[in-house]
């Protein structure tokens, strides 16, 4: 018997466990005891009850306690070692037949004369009721042990007996937990394992990392995950991992949020000269929610600490003057601002739209990315003295420290879910700790907004400007074009504009979808006397400038693309948008694709157009689509469907290891989480306290990755 098993225990110490299925464990990342606790069942089989014998119907799943009358090899059209059973204290007289298939260690195992406890399918061959290769557990049989032992070559079985002799139900009899497959070993193999090592266990063992709730002690809910007595306790379990996990996340966010607050800053002296001029000539006025953002940041511009604000809206909200306000007002005090875009195509979109709209007053926009610069005296050296007043539009470029801008009072970054945590890091990090507003359009669940953003203070612009025409959103198989081209002429005919998104750029033999160049040919011979564009991220940055600017000024009837203009592209006076092979894309990516249009007025139409028939994969988002234009809705959705990884992407999510997934979307575990690390930074800062090293190591660990300024 070993002393207890400690949670770092090495996989390889384990005297149960062959060299080989040690190695096919480490293969699969489990290396300690804690790893291999910490994989939690994907699911459990409730192998407790069920019918007599007598009353199996075909194809029922039976776990039940069996006499052995018989035992031996049968040949039929396959070799298969069977056993004739019958129920224990069974009246009825009924008779199993167990028979096993490819495994030829069960003849060690078994005899005439043993009891075992068996899970597995009945069916009904010729009359009889079989199992075809069920899970079984010799009981009542105090040799069995040692048979098993004999048996287990290569480490193959273990035998399951328990301190009053008897076995104990691992497999069958019981809530059975069912694991990922790991390769190389047998699921009831693996099953025995964690079982095993539960056994074994020391008593008193600490609790790994911090512990957010000791009522409910850490190893019984790591026993009760594994072999719960019921299945609500592996729920309770559960939520007991994932408040820890969601703990962490928070704290760690928390962590930065106070290193944040603390970063002194500019202040940015209220001086709103530009941005009434700007406000006075727009044609339309802000929304409530523009209004109270704009407020919002520049009380945090005019505060002496490091602004770093997240603005939030919906796709077509309005993000883009809300930012252009804030730049005007660092500007106004004498500051330069710049905005960073993640892309050539939104940088220099911002740039002609920053020139029109400030095009009477003194206020320079200059233009910066890999191809472009129009300003070369723009990166001036420290102490020179450059008076203008000034807005820079840029792309990655101007994250360089060479290209950041001298005196930069204000950094905005548009469309922040396209970069990364560092690079956001980069720029709030960068000498003069300019003020940092960051947008992002992809709306993600609120509680998510805590764990991704939760760093920074957050403005949400929650209403859409009046003005807007609605969007109508249909799903259409492609073979009825006809109706379609009908009503796309009728709306050229009143001067609206279309886009054409695919998802490929040239056709390809390997995927059988549509592409740009290919929807270019084809709409050509449809329209012949209308102005067909292409646009997408193979062409060189002047050609793609040149169509964008060509479609934006009404220069192009149809826009066919790729999802290049899936961010931030703005041209109100196009209300269609047709969507080749919908089905193929992301739900919050057509969302965003959508966002193209019901940008000004008119009424806006997305055609979906997919072979996808309903039950089919990739249909329920189409449906997500054609019901709702709520942006967080939609969130919502894809967070179901694919998971958070996938929709945020990994650079993205800075979420780690997440296990518990499920709660991710869970408010009041993330508030619950959150409420506790904000309260033990306030109470103990510096993480002096001896019950909060643990604490400590993890922001150092952050830090040390330079994850924390
Ligand atoms: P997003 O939030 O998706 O970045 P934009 O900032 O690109 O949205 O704004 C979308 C369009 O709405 C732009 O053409 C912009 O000029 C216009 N717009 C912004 N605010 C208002 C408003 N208050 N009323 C009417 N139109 C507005
Ligand atoms: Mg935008």
């Amino acid at each position: 018997m070993y002393p207890g098993l400690q949670p770092d225990t090495p996989m390889r110490q384990l005297g149960f466990i062959s060299q080989r299925e040690v190695q096919f464990l480490e293969s699969s990342g489990i290396r300690t005891v804690l790893q291999l606790l910490s994989r939690l069942p994907r699911r459990y089989e409730d192998r407790r009850k069920s019918a007599p014998l007598h009353m199996l119907q075909n194809d029922e799943m039976v776990c039940v306690r069996v006499h052995l009358y018989h035992c031996g090899w049968r040949y039929s059209y396959k070799r298969y070692f069977e056993a004739v059973a019958g129920e224990l204290d069974d009246l009825h007289g009924t008779r199993l037949y167990l028979r096993w298939f490819n495994m030829p260690y069960v003849s060690k195992l078994l005899a005439t004369g043993m009891n075992l406890s068996i899970y597995g399918k009945v069916r009904l061959y010729g009359g009889k009721l079989t199992l075809s290769n069920p899970d079984f557990e010799i009981i009542d049989d105090e040799d069995a042990g040692r048979r098993l032992v004999e048996a287990a070559m290569g480490g193959t079985l273990m035998p399951q007996v328990t301190e009053q002799g008897g076995a104990a139900s691992v497999h069958t009899g019981r809530i059975v937990p069912i694991y990922k497959n790991v390769n190389g070993i047998a699921a009831r193999n693996y099953r025995s394992i964690v079982w095993h090592v539960l056994q074994q266990l020391a008593t008193d063992l600490p609790v790994p990392g911090y512990d957010v709730a000791p009522a409910y002690p850490y190893w019984q809910a790591m026993r009760e995950v594994h072999f719960p007595a019921e299945l609500e306790q592996q729920k309770k379990a559960r939520l007991r991992f994932a408040l820890n996990e969601c703990f962490e996340q928070q704290f760690r966010v928390a962590w930065r949020r106070m290193r944040l607050q603390n970063n002194p800053g500019q202040v940015t002296a209220s001086c709103p000269a530009y941005m009434e001029e700007l406000l006075q000539a727009l044609p339309f006025t802000l929304t409530r929610a523009q209004l109270r953002c704009i407020e919002e940041i520049r009380a945090d511009m005019a505060a002496p600490r490091q602004m770093n604000r997240l603005l939030q809206g919906d796709v077509g909200s309005g993000k883009t003057l809300v930012a252009l306000c804030a730049m005007l007002l660092a500007v106004g005090s004498g500051k330069v601002a710049a905005m960073l875009a993640p892309t050539q195509i939104l940088a220099e979109q911002h740039y002609r739209n920053f020139c029109r709209l400030l095009a009477h007053t003194d206020v320079k926009v200059s233009l910066r990315t890999a191809d472009h610069s129009d300003d070369t005296g723009l990166v001036l050296d420290a102490g020179e003295q450059d008076s203008t007043p000034r807005i820079i539009v840029g792309t990655h470029a101007l994250l360089y420290k060479k290209h950041r801008p001298h005196n930069l009072g204000l950094a905005v970054i548009d469309e922040q879910h396209k970069f990364g945590v560092e690079q956001r890091e980069q720029f709030i990090a960068s000498g003069e700790n300019p003020d940092v507003l960051v947008m992002t359009a992809t709306p993600i669940p609120r509680t998510l907004t805590l764990t991704l953003y939760g760093d920074l203070e957050v403005s949400i612009i929650d209403e859409m400007p009046a003005n807007r025409g609605s969007i109508t959103t249909v799903l259409r198989n492609p073979a009825n074009m006809k109706r379609i081209v009908a009503f796309m002429t009728e709306q050229m005919d009143a001067g609206r504009q279309i886009y054409i998104v695919s998802p490929l750029v040239e056709e390809s033999e390997t995927r059988k979808q549509s592409s740009a160049t290919g929807e270019l040919t084809r709409w050509k011979e449809v329209f012949p006397q209308r102005r067909v564009g292409l646009l997408h991220g193979r062409m060189a940055a002047d050609e793609k400038e040149a169509v964008m600017k060509d479609f934006s000024c009404g220069g192009l009837d149809i826009l066919v693309a790729t999802t290049v203009v899936e961010v931030g592209v703005d041209v109100p006076n196009a209300n269609i948008m047709l969507i080749n092979d919908a089905d193929t894309f992301g739900l919050s990516q057509l969302h965003q694709l959508r966002g193209r249009i019901g940008r000004g007025e008119h009424k806006s139409y997305c055609i979906l157009l997919s072979k996808v028939k309903a039950g089919e994969a990739g249909r329920n988002k189409l449906d997500v689509l054609c019901r709702t234009l709520n942006g967080f809705e939609i969130a919502e959705q894809d967070f179901l469907l694919r998971g958070p990884g996938d929709v945020l992407g990994t650079a993205q999510s800075g979420l780690g290891t997440i296990e518990f997934t499920e709660w991710l979307t869970d408010a009041r575990l993330i508030h619950r989480a959150n409420r506790e690390a904000k309260a033990i930074l306030q109470d103990d800062p510096a993480l002096n306290r001896p019950e909060h090293a643990c604490l400590r190591e993890l922001v150092q660990y952050d830090e040390g990755r330079g994850l924390t300024s």
